[in-house]
């Protein structure tokens, strides 16, 4: 038996459910899309846990962006909820405001501080380095050896098992520093969560397909090859898998989630430190840097604003890439980029496959930005397809 499509769909993740849904609602093409795991949404998936608690089952998704063109995409399948995506960082036995501001600045001195205070504090502590090339030399260079020793040199090596010289800027470069009190995580312009949740969102992606788009779950592509004749596939699995590893595995970085739920009157004893009813730790995200073998503890409901008694934390420990783990995280890393480049000559000759997506393009893109990709290359497509 063999099955006739237009398109080939490897991975339902964000990459591949926003091309399938353009694909077979834009353009009325057939879709078949393959996905390994037992569910769609990748990395993006959300469910309720044994406890009612909606949880984020592959580390926390923080939506947000600065593309208008992305959001209103999106926002055809879902309402939002709105969030300021609040952490703290926890080091030396207490909480300290994280991202870097004025008040984690006043807590360092132990009194009251003005930005100016601040800002003269920085350019006394700050290494002065015109262009920072590495993720040590990008921090120092805002704020000096301290506050990088505090907050982000331990972080760094428990999260890549690299030291933060042997990563690009980008990696801590991401977090903002600011001498004044605002304090939230991100800096784009919209930042919301699916209001019922990544999973119905994904969902009614799918749902707009109708028989356009036929799904295999738990799945591998290479499987279903041999009986499938399509015209292009959209790949999004990962990079050095398509072409066999011919030029060695690409190294990724894993991680272990460990899971504790809690019921209100397991919770009441941890008011005092939560200061909400309901919640095991005071902010969405706590940072652990230092002491701990987690980097991160995430209360998600904190965030998704779902009204339930309750709570579920995750631990989040950084683990090697191996047999039977996930490759979350792309490293950014000069050493990995040369390996990437000899796979992205191959996939530049492949002229039936487009390769999108994190995994595909090997690089720790946020979810906005793999559905601007995956829109953009349904784009680039159409045309040269017909
Ligand atoms: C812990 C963590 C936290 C994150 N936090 C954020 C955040 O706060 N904000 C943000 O914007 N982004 C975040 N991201 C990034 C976000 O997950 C990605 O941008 C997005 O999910 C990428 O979508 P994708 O479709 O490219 O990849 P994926 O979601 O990885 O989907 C690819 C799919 O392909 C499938 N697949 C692979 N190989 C095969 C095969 N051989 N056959 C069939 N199927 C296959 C996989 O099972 C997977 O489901 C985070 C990522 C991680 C790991």
């Amino acid at each position: 038996m063999s099955w006739n499509f237009d398109y080939i769909i490897v991975g339902a993740g964000f990459a591949g459910i926003t091309a399938a849904e353009r694909l077979c609602t834009q353009f009325g093409k057939r879709c078949l899309m393959v996905e390994k795991r037992e569910h769609i949404g990748g990395n993006a998936y959300d469910q309720y846990d044994d406890h009612g608690v909606l949880i984020h089952t592959y580390g926390p998704h923080y939506f947000r962006t600065n593309s208008e063109r992305i959001k209103d995409y999106l926002s055809q399948f879902t309402e939002w909820h709105p969030v300021d995506y609040a952490i703290l960082s926890h080091t030396e036995n207490r909480y300290w405001k994280f991202p870097i501001n004025l008040n984690t600045f006043e807590q360092l001195i132990g009194r009251e501080s003005t930005s100016e205070e601040m800002e003269a504090w920085l350019e006394e502590h700050r290494v002065p380095i015109k262009n920072p090339a590495n993720s040590e030399e990008v921090i120092i260079s805002q704020v000096g050896w301290e506050l990088y020793d505090k907050f982000f040199k331990g972080y760094t090596l428990k999260q890549w098992k690299r030291h933060p010289r042997d990563l690009d800027a980008s990696v801590c470069g991401r977090i903002p520093i600011r001498t004044n009190r605002d304090d939230r995580y991100l800096r784009e312009d919209f930042q919301a969560l699916p209001k019922a949740g990544y999973t119905r969102m994904f969902e009614r992606m799918i749902a707009a397909c109708g028989e356009k788009l036929r799904i295999l779950l738990k799945t591998d592509y290479g499987e279903i090859l041999p009986h499938t004749n399509f015209g292009h596939m959209i790949y999004t699995g990962p990079i050095d898998e398509y072409f066999d590893n011919c030029h060695g595995q690409l190294p990724y970085r894993s991680l272990r989630f460990e899971h504790q739920s809690f019921s209100p009157n397991e919770l009441l004893e941890r008011e005092a430190i939560s200061g909400k009813r309901g919640f095991w730790q005071p902010t969405m995200q706590v940072n652990y840097p230092n002491e701990e073998d987690f980097t991160r503890i995430v209360e998600v409901k904190h965030a998704t604003g779902q009204l339930c008694e309750n709570t579920t934390i995750v631990r989040e420990y950084p683990d090697d890439f191996g047999p039977g783990k996930e490759p979350y995280y792309p490293i950014p890393a000069p050493d990995a980029a040369v390996i990437y480049r000899k796979y992205k000559e191959l996939a530049d000759a492949e002229f039936k496959v487009s390769f999108i997506g994190r995994l595909a393009t090997y690089r720790y893109y946020n979810m906005d930005q793999v559905v601007g990709m995956a829109l953009a290359e349904i784009d680039r497509l159409h045309p040269a397809i017909h």
